[in-house]
């Protein structure tokens, strides 16, 4: 985890900063007080930084040369003043800041805590810039790339496809309309057969003057647009506005499919995910199974030990079977005490080896929680044949288990 570089004179305002900063955030911060601190601690240790939130005002520093400083070892840094004219603003935005804030209000302070998590997160997060006016382009890259955007560029609708295409992990695309062969609306509806609203921020460049272009951008698909020329501050509100909307809905989605218990994914995801592997198996004539496990006499250890110390049972279950089996397969809570697991490329003996062995492994294994030595077994119900569909396998799947059930419990069946 990368560290936080907060310069800042005045102790009592640090404190209030650095404590909202561990409340809220999970990143270290270094703390300094002066410029000439600064210029060791970086000269030595550059690399632990991702972001400097910086004084404009300090001891040795009175007109903003930590600001040059800092930004001339390319980390990203967001001033703190106490006063700001239009000169001082504009001067600050042409060296390249990310951001300012402005120390007297409160608020500001949750500001300054979403500028850094968005521009730690504006690392690993992908974005086009679709313009042919070649200065126009390089101006808007730059910008991105203050904000630590990973930047693709090109002149045309037609490569901007491609990009797209290869990289469909982009989640920002920022569009100009007048273009030869293909114009702004033209891509952005394009974009939209593949890639919808809340996966893909498309936003649309017109100029000033022209108001009907900027509704027409909104229903050709994208999700906002920028009137030509625009102050950079508003730039960035629009970015951080629609980039920050997009990883809502991502965590809302992920949210949805994933257990809260054990943060195994849920039945949901199974079937939703379960589905395709099950198609692409079956194209390209791969084996694919399913496996029902069920913990014996569960009810028992909730009776015994309480639900909670039950629910640390479930989750070491859980924790097992993420680490025993591989990544591409599916491993997910059913259900109460019940999980499934789908996995490819695997054939029967080695399906009956698996098993056996977590079988045993579960068996064996003696779980201390809250002082209590608790062991558990398992029954397993396997299904290697590839049917019809999903749910018939999970059933198969069901049937064995309860079988193995029925034959005394800690067994495997297999079809
Ligand atoms: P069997 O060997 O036949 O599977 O017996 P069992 O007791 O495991 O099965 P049964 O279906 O009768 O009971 C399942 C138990 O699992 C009852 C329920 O309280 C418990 N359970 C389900 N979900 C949770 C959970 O999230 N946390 C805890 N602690 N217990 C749960
Ligand atoms: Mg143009
Ligand atoms: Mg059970
Ligand atoms: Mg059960």
């Amino acid at each position: 985890m990368k560290k936080i570089l907060f310069v800042e004179d005045t102790k009592l305002f640090a404190g209030i900063v650095i404590n909202k900063i561990k409340e809220k955030l999970a990143f270290e911060v270094k703390w300094l007080q002066t410029y000439s601190d600064t210029v060791k601690e970086l000269n030595n240790n550059i690399d632990d930084y991702f972001i400097a939130i910086l004084d404009y005002n300090l001891p040795d520093s009175y007109h903003g040369e930590i600001v040059d400083f800092v930004l001339s070892k390319n980390i990203p840094s967001v001033i703190f003043t106490s006063n700001i004219d239009d000169n001082l603003q504009d001067k600050l935005w042409n060296k390249g800041v990310v951001d300012y804030i402005l120390k007297e209000k409160k608020a500001n302070i949750d500001y300054l805590l979403f500028i850094i998590e968005r521009i730690y997160n504006n690392i690993k997060t992908k974005a086009l810039v679709v313009e042919d006016s070649d200065i126009f382009r390089e101006f808007i890259k730059d910008l991105l790339l203050i904000h630590k955007y990973q930047v693709f560029t090109t002149n045309n609708g037609e490569e901007a496809l491609d990009i797209i295409n290869k990289n469909n992990d982009i989640k920002l695309v920022i569009v100009d309309q007048y273009m030869s062969n293909m114009d702004g609306l033209q891509l952005t509806s394009k974009i939209r057969e593949k890639h919808g609203k809340e996966k893909m921020a498309v936003i649309g460049l017109s100029a000033q003057g022209n108001k009907i272009l900027s509704a027409k951008f909104i229903k050709n698909g994208a999700n906002d647009f920028i009137i030509k020329p625009f102050l950079r501050e508003e730039f960035y509100c629009r970015i951080n506005q629609n980039i920050t909307m997009i990883e809502y809905i991502e965590k809302i989605e992920n949210a949805s499919n994933i257990d809260y218990l054990t943060s195994l994914y849920n039945r949901r995801f199974f079937f939703n995910s379960g589905k395709i592997l099950l198609a692409n198996a079956k194209r390209k004539h791969n084996s694919i199974i399913t496996a029902m496990i069920d913990i014996d006499h569960f009810k028992k250890i909730n009776d015994r030990y309480g639900h909670i110390t039950g629910d640390v049972v479930l989750k070491v279950l859980a924790k097992i079977l993420t680490d025993r089996f591989r990544e591409s397969d599916i491993i997910c809570r059913f259900g109460g005490e019940e999980f499934c697991i789908l996995a490819t490329d695997i054939n029967k003996d080695d399906c009956i080896k698996i098993f056996e062995g977590l079988r045993k492994y579960v068996e064996k294994k003696e779980m201390i929680i809250e002082n209590n030595k608790i062991s558990i077994t398992i029954s397993i119900g396997i299904c290697t044949e590839l049917l019809d569909n999903l749910d018939e396998m999970v059933k198969k799947a069901d049937d064995l288990l309860y079988k193995a059930k029925n034959n005394g419990r800690n067994k495997i069946m297999i079809f």
